[in-house]
């Protein structure tokens, strides 16, 4: 096949969160850009993110929330190369488009509320710089030649490149584009890839003991008893038609798909009201009414109903009268309700992809591979997640910088 030399060019790899990043910040640093994507136009997850809004960040960096098999302090010493606020600086600043803080939730959002318009400006920027893009593109195969990089595509000649950004992503969602092709080129080339896994996924249950109770949606905590570290959250819990979801769920379903893998079970449990056991005890002696009153004072009528049949009292029995075996069973059903799930949503589903790329293959400075001279990965591919909330957005930005600023200074 012949093939298209380009050795004075950055060729970016995956036109998604942390490759259009890197791209724009190639080109505009003055390197001869080519991003290569497999969709007809990139961006797919911030298409969808954030239920089409964009949480493009968070209010507040947390990066002892994420989750690695790798180095934490590696992660972290990542994360620190472009803080927050510088960030949102760029976005706000030198793209041009303001961020507004959802007060409620702690997320930054663009103004706009359109996750489309931020894929567009970073594509046009991306063009503004100089770049080209290739859409439709698939890059099946990647290899060092002579101090370059051999880029084999499918149904195309090769490309010939100085180096390489490889931003393909993990293997959630792959309607969106990201099969684990890129994986499998990293581990091709010599890389330690840590078992993935999907993270960020619903949990569900076959049968599901709560099916009737679909749509429902409030404020739980959710604990991991005996997980290292521990896991606890405060958030929201949606009841769907096959199990549960929402941010409290998708951030601790990756404890359970992990504890499952290995053949254990990781318990999940839920205090399903900003009440814990001590408070509930006592309202259950000291108030008037009946189980069922109580309860739903505190929680959908529909929801309290279920519980106190799951707890096997009768609900219109009065305080007055309830037994000290039967309060007990309540307040444990009330606030430490083990989710009884039997699977996940799978990648289908995932927000994110857990394990990929080892962080100690990659340099922290630059994301230049330590394996492999000339080649930088950035955003999911690599081992590490963030909690929802704009997290993950944050690691594929910082990441995705790095690679490209530090590719394009080493053609300079
Ligand atoms: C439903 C959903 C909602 C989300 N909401 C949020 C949110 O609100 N906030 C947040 O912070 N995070 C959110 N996330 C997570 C966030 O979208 C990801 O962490 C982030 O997009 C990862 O970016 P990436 O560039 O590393 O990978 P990806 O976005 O997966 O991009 C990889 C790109 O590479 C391309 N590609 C793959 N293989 C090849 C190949 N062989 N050749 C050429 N191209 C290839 C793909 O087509 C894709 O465009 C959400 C995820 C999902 C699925």
């Amino acid at each position: 096949m012949s093939s298209n030399n380009c050795s004075n060019t950055v060729a970016v790899i995956g036109a998604g969160a942390a490759g259009l990043l890197a791209a724009v910040t190639a080109a505009r640093a003055g390197a001869n850009v080519i991003l290569i994507e497999r969709t007809s136009d990139g961006g797919r997850k911030i298409l969808i993110s954030g239920g089409g809004r964009c949480n493009i960040l968070p209010g507040h960096a947390q990066p002892q929330l994420y989750v690695t098999d790798s180095s934490p302090n590696t992660l972290r010493k990542i994360l620190r190369s472009w803080p927050l606020h510088e960030q949102r600086a760029f976005f706000e600043h030198e793209l041009g488009m303001p961020l507004e803080l959802e007060p409620e939730t702690g997320k930054l959002f663009p103004a706009s509320n359109r996750a489309r318009d931020v894929r567009d400006i970073l594509v046009a920027r991306i063009r503004e710089a100089g770049a080209s893009i290739w859409f439709e593109a698939s890059v099946v195969g990647l290899q060092p030649d002579s101090g370059q990089w051999q880029i084999e595509l499918e149904n195309a000649p090769s490309l010939t490149a100085a180096c390489v950004v490889l931003a393909t992503g993990g293997l959630s969602v792959p309607k969106t584009g990201s099969d684990g092709t890129g994986l499998n080129i990293a581990e091709a080339l010599g890389h330690t890839v840590h078992p993935t896994y999907p993270a960020l996924t619903p949990l569900i249950a076959d049968p599901h003991p709560h099916a009737s109770l679909a749509g429902i949606s409030l404020t739980v905590s959710v604990n991991a008893p005996g997980s290292r570290p521990a896991f606890s959250t405060t958030n929201g819990l949606l009841v769907t038609h096959d199990g549960w979801s929402g941010p409290s769920i998708l951030d601790a379903s990756h404890l359970a798909i992990r504890g499952k893998k290995d053949g254990s079970r990781q318990e999940l449990t839920v205090q399903w009201a900003q009440v814990d056991a001590y408070e509930w005890d006592q309202k259950l002696q000291a108030e008037k009414g009946t189980v069922r009153s109580t309860i739903s004072s505190l929680l959908p009528r529909r929801l309290a109903d279920q519980l106190i049949s799951e707890a096997e009292v009768d609900g219109a029995t009065r305080l007055s009268q309830l037994r000290k075996g039967d309060r007990k069973s309540v307040v444990e059903t009330l606030t430490q309700y083990a989710v009884p799930w039997t699977g996940d949503a799978g990648y289908k589903k995932a927000e994110v992809t857990g394990g990929g790329v080892s962080l100690s293959e990659v340099h922290p400075a630059t994301m230049e591979s330590t394996k492999c001279p000339g080649l930088y990965l950035c955003g999911e591919i690599l081992d590490a997640f963030g909690p929802i909330g704009g997290h993950n957005f944050l690691w594929a930005w910082a990441t995705g910088r790095s690679a490209g600023m530090n590719a394009a200074a080493q053609l300079a």
